[in-house]
């Protein structure tokens, strides 16, 4: 784990543990990654919620990538409620904001940030891409589908290691985009790279995310499962979750 401690009085993120997997509490993710983009430090961002967490316990090689993370960041509210119980009153950090933010920052600031969004059926991180720079037209963004053949995979990859993006975006689902993002980091040392999900189908107008007034309720989970109602058996992991956080 090399969480460190930066010089420009950022305040580094605390080490608790959920379940045996790490998760880092801070004040500001954003300014700590800025930093940490600004400084050249490689960075591997995992967005723990609680049914990913459940998943881990069964399969030692996520729970490992995790593990290796230099970041967990509290995504659910599961996530969050376990630390509260536990009187760290850490508020939730949903991923798809903070890769916005990331984004914002690259737009905004005038720094040379490329960034690549890799994900998503075939047009989706394209379109994605280019919302952003319809509202950022600095932004350079290289991007991809997340169907690629073994050939093509292997071309992104030289793409990844010859252009050295400083935030990449991998949206290929749990567990897949964090065994990916754990073997391929090597190829931009010192990138940001997080696992974002389905927020590649969100920025492209695939798909929505849950009204404000559900994620303020700690709703969100139940509007995917409105969306998407074959998560119903994934989701069965959730109430045992939240019984383990309260006895264990
Ligand atoms: N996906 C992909 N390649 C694959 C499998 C999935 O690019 O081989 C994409 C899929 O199109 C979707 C995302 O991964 O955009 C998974 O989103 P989901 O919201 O299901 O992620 P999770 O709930 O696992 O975080």
């Amino acid at each position: 784990m090399s969480v460190q401690q930066l010089q420009d009085g950022i305040e580094a993120p605390k080490q608790f543990s959920v379940f045996q997997l790490p998760v880092h509490l801070c004040e500001d993710y954003t300014s700590w990654l800025r930093s940490r983009l600004l400084q050249n430090c490689g960075t591997h961002v995992v967005t723990l919620n609680a049914e990913m967490a459940m998943q881990a316990e069964q399969n030692p090689p996520l729970a490992a990538a995790i593990a290796q993370a230099d970041l967990v960041i509290p995504d659910g509210v599961g996530v969050v409620f376990y630390l509260r119980l536990r009187q760290q009153f850490q508020r939730r950090c949903p991923g798809i904001e903070l890769a916005a933010s990331l984004l914002e920052i690259a737009g905004t600031e005038g720094e040379d940030y490329p960034i690549a969004f890799y994900g998503g059926a075939p047009g989706v991180a394209e379109q994605a891409d280019r919302r952003w720079r319809d509202r950022f037209p600095s932004l350079s963004i290289m991007s991809s589908h997340g169907y690629l053949s073994d050939s093509e995979q292997v071309n992104f990859q030289k793409q990844l290691q010859e252009k050295q993006p400083k935030l990449i975006l991998v949206g290929l689902g749990v567990p897949r985009q964090e065994y990916w993002i754990a073997e391929n980091r090597a190829l931009c040392p010192n990138a940001i790279w997080i696992g974002v999900g389905g927020s590649l189908d969100i920025w492209a107008g695939v798909k929505s995310r849950a009204p404000r007034w559900l994620r303020e309720n700690n709703l969100e989970w139940f509007y995917r499962l409105y969306q998407e109602p074959w998560r119903w058996r994934r989701m069965l992991v959730l109430p045992h979750f939240a019984w383990r956080s309260l006895v264990g």
